[in-house]
């Protein structure tokens, strides 16, 4: 496994690499909030509000850092970094996932935090944005281990989470055992099970039923409308998919399911390709069995960069943030991104690939799925009413789907990307309830 660490930095090469470029005045830096920052100052000019709006969205309204200290299987203490960032709850309580990862940093939480506050406004569900992160590689840990500082964090972090605050779900690097831990360190704080302080959690223990393949069902049924809108009819479409974790690995299933060709899959250890499809389903075995998808006996090796430049119909980027840059983006050859990672595309990427007519679903259009049903999931917990998978799946989908037409409606009527519009009508409605509920004091 020589090549983790070339793949897993690919994306921050690329950030410190345009960093290099910017310092010599060639090209403006992008990094996760750089790039974060410029879709809403787009949005903001689009809009014409004023300075002081702008400023607002711009800013979070709540940071907290915070000292995890561990005490290792061996006995030895070592001691990481946590973050709760609550970028806005003019709409609601804050919501958004938690990170582990290596190079999570505050400005990474800043960023994911803000397109957390556009997702949910652009699809009506009543919070508003936050994220949380340990620089930490969970990899490197033993599950006693992820659990003491999981436990950990959520206690330091507590005076800010609750049900009616901010409420947790998984990312990178989590998973609803996480979302157990936490659930049950903010219950035995508070002596009564909270089952509404977190979204993602095991179905046994109040989750909702297809919460775990929300964000891919999502991104799946928002590929086939972007497919058709394109011309493009699914069942001849061929799929490339970066990232085989929790949103990556069901979009190929579920893709593959709808008569999708994916052709090659990658996860940060590297890519594999098989011109007539891969077997998705024996591929999930393997990476089980190895833990990586390179080494699958159904499809040859490919380098994970290339898996970008592919020549297929829709590429998936289900990883991490800007893979997609002014660096390669000149290269993709797909004709529709469909993004299931929150921020895989540099702003100098979308520009170059609208001015190549490929069709760009922004984030937070494209991946809402897993909020959409971390919200069904917190209404069932607060009604202790829980609804049946097919009630959830069709919710979702009309979610979805009416927010796809209503983003399309806006791009098209008005000529603007689908991020800018998304962006847009996200600013929108945020900027709406500051309005509305008026400046305290
Ligand atoms: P995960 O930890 O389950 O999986 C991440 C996958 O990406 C793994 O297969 C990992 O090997 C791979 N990966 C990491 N770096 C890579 C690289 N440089 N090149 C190729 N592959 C790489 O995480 P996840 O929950 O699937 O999240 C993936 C993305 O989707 C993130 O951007 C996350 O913020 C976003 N997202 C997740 C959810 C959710 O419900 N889990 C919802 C919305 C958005």
């Amino acid at each position: 496994m020589s090549t983790v660490i070339d793949n897993a930095v690919a994306p921050h090469a690329a950030h410190a690499a345009s960093l290099r470029q910017a310092q010599d005045g060639a090209a403006p830096v992008s990094t996760p909030l750089a790039d974060a920052r410029s879709q809403l100052a787009e949005a903001i000019g689009l809009l014409g509000f004023s300075e002081g709006t702008h400023q607002m969205l711009a800013t979070p309204r709540r940071e907290l850092t915070v000292a995890v200290p561990l005490r290792r299987d061996s006995g030895e203490t070592v001691l990481f970094t946590g973050y709760r960032v609550q970028h806005n709850f003019s709409r609601g309580p804050a919501k958004g996932g938690l990170r582990y990862a290596p190079n999570v940093d505050i400005d990474e939480v800043r960023a994911l935090a803000m397109w957390m506050t556009w997702k949910c406004a652009l699809l009506d569900v009543p919070y508003g944005g936050a994220k949380g992160g340990i620089a930490i590689d969970p990899r490197e840990h033993s599950k006693a281990e992820l659990e003491r500082v999981t436990r950990r964090y959520t206690s330091e972090i507590l005076p800010i989470i609750g049900p009616e605050r901010d409420i947790p779900a998984p990312d990178i690097g989590t998973d609803e055992q996480t979302m157990a831990w936490i659930m049950d360190t903010y219950s035995v704080n508070s002596g009564y099970t909270v089952p509404g302080i977190v979204t993602g959690k095991p179905i046994a223990l109040g989750g909702s039923q297809g919460r775990a393949s929300a964000t891919s069902r999502g991104v799946t049924h928002i590929a086939l409308a972007a497919l058709r809108h394109a011309g493009i009819t699914p069942s001849q479409a061929t799929a490339a998919v970066q990232g085989f974790g929790k949103v990556g690995a069901d979009a190929a299933r579920f893709l593959t399911e709808s008569g999708v060709t994916v052709q090659a899959v990658s996860d940060q250890y590297g890519a594999v390709f098989n011109a007539a499809g891969l077997d998705i389903e024996a591929l999930a075995a393997h990476v089980r069995e190895t833990g990586a998808v390179i080494g699958f006996s159904g499809a040859e090796a490919l380098d994970g960069a290339a898996l970008l430049e592919l020549e297929v119909d829709l590429l998936v980027p289900a990883a991490v943030e800007g893979v997609l840059h002014e660096g390669n983006a000149a290269r993709v050859q797909a004709k529709v991104i469909v993004e299931g990672a929150n921020g895989p595309t540099t702003p100098a990427a979308d520009g170059i690939m609208r001015e190549r007519g490929i069709l760009v679903v922004p984030d937070i259009l494209a991946n809402a799925g897993g909020v959409i049903v971390s919200y069904f999931e917190w209404v069932q917990a607060n009604q202790a009413y829980w609804w049946r998978v097919d009630e959830v799946e069709a919710r979702l989908e009309e979610r979805m789907l009416s927010a796809w037409q209503h983003v399309l409606g806006y791009a098209t009527s008005r000529g603007l990307s689908l991020r800018t519009a998304a962006t847009a009508l996200a600013v929108e409605r945020v900027a709406e309830a500051h309005k509305l509920r008026g400046l305290y004091p």
